[in-house]
């Protein structure tokens, strides 16, 4: 396994509320990190700095040794190689399915519509979705909706998926539909990061467990490590809420 991303000292804070108090993480390629933790933590700001959406206050972040909290990086190029999921989807609604997942492939990398086209046929047959080309946003079903983003972000050919709660605003029985295609993206070695509370999917598909607790990992390792048998207290203690 070779680094992909290297999380060094990372700090953010809005105005005096300091919110990631020193992260230090290194996610392997291929990984798929799990980060769970209290509402309020830092989960959802973690990622964010990640893909660069917020600036850090401090430390560094490298992206294949590139250290991409250095200003002189050009932010657009380095977040391209990096697909994000939200929770609410941020489909845009005024675009068929097929220009939603096309759009940035043909403004960002210049691909033909053509060429485009090509790919975000593949990337809805494989999220299961082939026939909803045509379709608004509207017509669909959260589950659906959420499908088409992870398949808008793939357009994008990233290194590495950041998923920000993708399932906590879907009703319980469109869950699954959407964990399958996280899952089955995992086996097809894509690198990942999800912050989510569906505790099972992280057993199952998790390589390793982020428990983050007002701005720092509290305690991290082996999903079976953390569930089955958690060291720190703040952990013991999330973990019988949730379970
Ligand atoms: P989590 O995802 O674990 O629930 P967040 O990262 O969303 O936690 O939020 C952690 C803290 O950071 C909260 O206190 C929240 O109010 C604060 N916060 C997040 N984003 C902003 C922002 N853009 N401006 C000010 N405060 C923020
Ligand atoms: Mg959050």
């Amino acid at each position: 396994m070779s680094v992909l991303i290297d999380v060094k000292d990372l700090h953010k804070s809005f105005k005096n509320n300091a919110v990631l108090k020193g992260i230090d993480t290194q996610i392997q390629k291929g990984e798929v990190v799990v980060i769970i933790g209290p509402s309020g933590s830092g989960k959802s700001t973690f990622l964010r700095c990640l893909n660069l959406l917020e600036t850090p206050t401090k430390g560094n972040i490298f992206f294949e040794n590139q250290n991409i909290t250095d200003p002189k990086n050009d932010l657009y190029q380095m977040r391209e190689r990096m697909g994000m999921v939200f929770q609410n989807f941020n489909l845009f609604p005024n675009m068929k399915v097929l220009d939603n997942i096309t759009l940035a492939p043909r403004k960002v990398k210049n691909m033909s519509s053509a060429e485009a086209e090509v790919i975000a046929q593949e990337l809805l047959k494989k999220v299961g979705l082939a026939d909803k080309a045509a379709a608004y946003p509207q017509s669909l079903s959260g589950g659906q909706k959420q499908r088409i983003a992870i398949a808008r972000a793939l357009a994008m050919q990233p290194e590495v998926m950041l998923f920000d709660e993708p399932t906590s605003a879907l009703d319980p029985e469109m869950v699954g539909e959407v964990l399958q295609v996280m899952q089955d993206l995992a086996k097809e070695g894509m690198t990942m990061v999800i912050v989510t509370h569906e505790m099972g999917f992280a057993k199952e598909v998790g390589n390793r467990v982020l428990f983050m607790d007002e701005g720092i990992i509290r305690e991290e390792g082996t999903p079976a490590a953390i569930f089955d048998n958690p060291k720190n207290e703040r952990t013991v203690s999330f973990l019988s809420k949730v379970l």
